[in-house]
This record gives C-alpha cells, structure tokens and sequence, in this order.
C-alpha cells in the first residue's frame, strides 16, 4: 500500500480517548456497517447527543432489524441509555440534552417538527431498569394506556353516555398478561394492588403494560439488573418471544444475556463510540475490534 493510501484510510478513522486498560485502537467504519436479512425497523444517521458541554453519543448509525433483538452492551456510562432514549425522545425530557442526527422510523425522521410524541411513544415504547408499576391494581396498571388514550371508555359516566368498554377491557388486560406471561400467576387477583407483586412480577407487569398500548418496537434498559437469576431468566424467555411479533432493543451490561437472548449486538465504548456491530455471534466469537475483544473477554469495563 502506498503512503498516501494510508493516510487517507488513517483520517477516515477516529482517535479517542480512552480509560484504564483499554487500548487506543481506532475505531474503523466497516465495524459498523451491519445489515441483516430482515427489513429495518429503525435506521440511525450520524446521531450525536451532548449533555450541555458533554458530548455523550458520537456520530452513531445503525440499522435496527424488524422482529429480532438487538442488544447494546459496553461499559457503564458509554452512552447505552442516552442511546436508547434518543429512539423515541425520551432525551427531550432531560433540559440539558441536545440531539443532532436523524432517526428514521417509519419512513419519518421522528425528530422532524410536529411529531407526536404521545403517539411516537405508544409506537416505540419503553421498559425501565427498575420495575416502575404504578400504585393502583394489576388490571389499572394493563388498561392504563389504553384508558388515558381514550381507547377504553369505562365508568359510571362511559355508562351514562351508553358507552362501557369493560368486556373491550377485560379482553385487553387478558391478551396483555397473557403476552407478558403473567396471566397465568395473576388472573385471579386482578384487583389487588401492583405493588403486592414480586420485582419479577412487577417487571412482567410493566412489560404487559408497554404491550396494552400495542407498539412495535420495546425499548428495554437493563430490564432484569434488579431481578434474582429465576425471575431474571423469565424475562430472558419473554425477550426472546416478543421478538417474533415486536422489534426489541436490549440495553444489558450482562454479556451472557445479551449472547443469550440478542440476535445482534452493538457494542458501545468509551466517548460515546459505536465500535462495532454485527451478528451476536460474530461479537462474541470473533469480533473485529482488538477493543471490543478485550471488553468482552473481561480485560476491561
Ligand atoms: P450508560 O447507560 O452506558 O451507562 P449513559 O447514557 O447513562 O451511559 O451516560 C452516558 C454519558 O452521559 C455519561 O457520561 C453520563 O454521565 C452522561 N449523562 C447521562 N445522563 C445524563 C443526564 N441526564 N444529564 C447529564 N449527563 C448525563
Ligand atoms: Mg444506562
């Protein structure tokens, strides 16, 4: 190779800073260009977020498969939250946050202006690290979105209007735990308290809760880091089958569970990087990144 194609291929990469033990390896664009068969639910262009001066995601794309799982893994404070919650804006509700970038989902940038965000979130919706319910019953929790939507009328002035949705409802909660796989261990308590639930169940409730509203992509941050390996490991079962119906999106700083459960993993880095990309197979056995290996091998992070 000539001098001067080396030159050009050196300034196509990116030097970074990094942290203890970590190497300084650039980082290459190839490592990232990952296509899967299937159709993409989501395409990220040169998605950078900043955090006042802070620059937090640096220049990410990436293509998101329909109907499959994709996990982000990397060390902590990488960029993997700040990356999922620019999927459905959930950064807008953080004052100091600033995106540039587009994420195209449904063949629209949803940070055009005029997008809805109500509806933006019931189509791309999220599950947090900590289960979240919220103190009413188990069957309040499930027809919550629906009800705040206006989806489901009920109620003593639903009746008077002759409008009573509750079998619609009942319906709905049914289907919703049934897809989270909780039904069966709540159907005969649906008016107790949500917070009588164990963190498992509580976990599984929020996912029904994220499902009642019928999205198409589930953003998951860290669903399971604050279950035991048994309520841990259902959750892992349902990640796994939700994905033949819904797009999910893993954040886990688990590496077993994301080359359990993932079909993909994208592996964040430090300074906000996207160092590569590929088939979860691929990441685990023989990823390209010198960097990416020593992460995963434990030798950092
Ligand atoms: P991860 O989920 O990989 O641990 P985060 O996305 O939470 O990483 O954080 C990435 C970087 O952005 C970190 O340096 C973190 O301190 C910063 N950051 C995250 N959230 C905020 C916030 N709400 N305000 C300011 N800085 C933030
Ligand atoms: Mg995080």
């Amino acid at each position: 190779m000539t001098e001067t194609a080396i030159a050009t291929e050196a300034d196509e990469q990116t030097t970074i800073e990094t942290t203890d033990g970590e190497s300084t390896e650039r980082t290459r664009k190839e490592w990232t260009t990952y296509r899967s068969d299937g159709d993409t639910a989501i395409s990220v262009r040169n998605l950078d977020v900043y955090y006042g001066d802070e620059h937090a995601l640096d220049d990410i794309s990436m293509d998101i498969p329909e109907q499959s799982v994709t996990a982000l893994i990397g060390p902590s404070g990488c960029g993997k939250s700040t990356f999922l919650r620019s999927l459905n804006r959930m950064n807008d509700r953080i004052k100091s946050a600033r995106v540039e970038g587009t994420v195209e989902f449904g063949g629209e940038d949803i940070y055009q202006d005029g997008v809805d965000l109500v509806e933006l979130r019931k189509r791309i919706g999220m599950v947090f690290q900590s289960p979240n319910p919220f103190p009413k019953s188990i069957r309040a929790n499930v027809a919550y979105g629906p009800r705040k939507h206006g989806e489901i009328d009920r109620g003593l002035a639903a009746r008077l209007l002759g409008r009573d949705d509750s079998d619609q409802e009942k319906a709905l909660v049914e289907r919703s735990l049934r897809q989270a796989a909780l039904w069966e261990e709540v159907n005969d308590r649906l008016d107790d308290n949500a917070l009588g639930l164990s963190g498992g169940q509580q976990q599984r409730l929020c996912i029904a809760r994220c499902l009642a509203v019928g999205p198409e992509v589930i953003l998951m941050d860290e669903p399971a880091s604050a279950l035991d390996p048994i309520a841990t490991s259902k959750i892992e079962d349902l990640i796994e089958e939700l994905a033949e119906e819904y797009t999910v999106v893993v954040v886990t700083h688990n590496m077993q569970q994301a080359a359990r459960i993932s079909d993909q993993t994208a592996v964040f880095l430090t300074g906000g990087q996207l160092v590569e990309y590929d088939d979860t197979d691929t990441i685990f056995e023989s990823p390209e990144s010198q960097r990416v290996e020593d992460y995963i091998t434990g030798k950092f992070g």
